[in-house]
């Protein structure tokens, strides 16, 4: 039988209890499916770690993930531990030597979760935001000089390269492609910044040459704001920056109703190196131990992994169950506005998964 190894690494707050969940509603599609096993092994990596040993994560620890075929992440960040630590230190130093440069995160209401937007429905609202992951204004490049004094300075300097922006242009055109609207919006700001975001509208012309298919356009991303909130249906695939789309895809997590829902996969498209799925929310700490945090983000990030190692079915009978189980309002968390405990929401999903709905 298929056997795939898991990293997971819960991380910290509800990192933790979203994981936990993920992990019994995992096991619960494997007894289901019957034709494939997940053989985890969990990390204790984290600001736990830290405060213990100085370091989130072993020095190594990139390196102890490449044999695996995929990572499951919670989230990392604590309020005693600044939060660039915790960032650099342990999600971005996986992401970034496993070159997981495409960051993919589906956007779409699902069935019974309101908008925040009068009058926009499950149907309205279906989009799937390509964050590099790699570079651009995340690349930890600059520095700071003269501290403290009235002439101190410091530059955060954006890098793009030729070979990063057109692999991310090509990611997001074949997602596109694969999608029933082949439509793709790529988001710069190249009336203000003029080398790299100049550079990533040439590119995305070149790139689009070898997708005569695919419809694409090109949004300034102030303007990009106003069109996701006014006109969500003009849109489809978006692919964006960094640090641009990291905005724009909270803002897309609130008008799909909840950052408790979203997903995102941190992808090596080549299949390289292993990738990795984690909800697009942080470790939360005002909801932690209070059992409440909604777990659905965390469930769809697991069918997007289980979609990328190659069990479709799985993945599909689990989308399925969080809509029969998101459609239904007894069973919304708080942030959606009900009383449902992540307990609750997960014994559901996993009743729906069997089949006893
Ligand atoms: P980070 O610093 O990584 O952004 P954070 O602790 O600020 O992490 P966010 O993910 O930004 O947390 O979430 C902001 C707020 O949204 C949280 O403080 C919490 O109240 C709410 N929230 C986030 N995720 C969930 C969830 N899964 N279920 C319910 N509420 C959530
Ligand atoms: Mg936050």
């Amino acid at each position: 039988m298929k056997t795939y190894r898991i990293a997971s690494i819960p991380g910290d707050g509800i990192g933790i209890e979203v994981v936990a969940a993920g992990l019994c509603v995992l096991e619960a599609l494997v007894e289901r499916d019957g034709g494939f096993r997940l053989d985890v092994e969990t990390f204790d990596w984290g600001s736990e770690r830290y405060k213990r040993t100085g370091a989130l994560m072993p020095e190594d620890g990139a390196d102890q993930l490449r044999d695996f075929d995929a990572i499951f992440f919670g989230a990392v960040g604590a309020p005693d531990v600044p939060d660039h630590l915790t960032l650099w230190g342990l999600r971005l130093a996986i992401c970034q030597p496993l070159d997981q440069y495409a960051n993919v995160r589906p956007t779409r209401i699902l069935p019974g979760i309101e908008s925040p937007l009068r009058g926009v429905g499950p149907g309205d609202l279906d989009w799937v935001i390509v964050r590099e992951n790699s570079e651009g204004e995340y690349a930890g490049q600059g520095g700071r000089s003269h501290r403290g004094l009235p002439g101190e300075v410091a530059t955060e300097v954006s890098i793009f390269t030729r070979t990063g922006v057109e692999r991310i242009m090509r990611h997001a055109f074949t997602l596109a492609q694969s999608r029933p609207r082949k439509l793709l919006t790529v988001v710069t700001k190249s009336n203000a910044q003029r080398y790299g975001m100049v550079m990533w509208d040439e590119i995305a012309r070149e790139v689009s040459a070898d997708f005569p298919d695919v419809t694409w356009d090109k949004m300034l991303v102030d303007a990009m704001t106003v069109r996701m909130t006014l006109n969500p249906s003009s849109l489809d695939t978006i692919v964006a920056t960094n640090l641009h789309a990291d905005i724009l895809s909270d803002l897309a997590a609130a008008l799909a109703g909840s950052i408790g829902i979203a997903p995102t996969a941190n992808l090596n498209p080549e299949r390289r190196t292993p990738s990795m799925f984690e909800p697009i929310h942080g470790s939360a700490f005002d909801i932690t131990g209070k059992g409440i945090a909604n777990p659905v983000a965390t469930f769809w990030s697991a069918s997007m992994l289980l979609q990328h190692i190659g069990e479709p079915d799985a993945a599909r009978r689990l989308m399925d169950a969080i809509e029969t189980v998101t459609a239904n309002p007894d069973l919304h968390t708080p942030d959606l506005g009900g009383t449902a405990t992540t307990d609750r929401v997960t014994e559901a999903v996993i009743a729906a998964i069997r089949g006893r709905n």
